[in-house]
């Protein structure tokens, strides 16, 4: 049987971390949990690794703001950012794909490509209508 899977395009995702004493959900994640004040160790060599988990599904927005003076490397007028709360309880900031953003309203996080430097794709955090 040929396993058809490794040839599929990994799809990217935006994490988050995990604090493996108390579970709170951190993006990005801090050097020390502010709530228990448990260490993270990126080379998971002293301390344990924090858990990784994907910012993606459904989200209600919290506020959200136009930025019109961006930094080089953007190839728009202006871009849309907000702050949503996923079903998880974790509140996280990203790119807006919507055009007429409204408080409180369902949008979907994913992982998309925030800008490009050269030929690399750097990828963040966004929200949509559809997931
Ligand atoms: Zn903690």
């Amino acid at each position: 049987m040929v396993d058809f899977s490794m040839y599929e395009e990994a799809t990217p995702s935006v994490f988050a971390s995990k604090c493996p004493t108390c579970g709170t959900l951190y993006h990005p994640a801090p050097m020390v949990c502010p709530k228990c004040n448990t260490r993270r160790d990126p080379s998971g060599v002293i301390y344990s690794a924090w858990e990784q988990v994907a910012l993606e599904g459904k989200c209600r927005l919290l506020t959200w703001t136009r930025v019109w003076n961006l930094p080089e490397g953007y190839d728009v007028k202006y871009l849309l950012f907000g702050i949503a709360e996923l079903e998880n309880g974790l509140r996280a900031s990203g790119r807006l794909l919507v055009d007429d953003p409204e408080t409180g309203m369902t949008l979907y996080a994913k992982a998309g490509v925030v800008k490009t430097k050269g030929d690399r794709e750097l990828y963040g955090l966004m929200f949509d209508r559809t997931p």
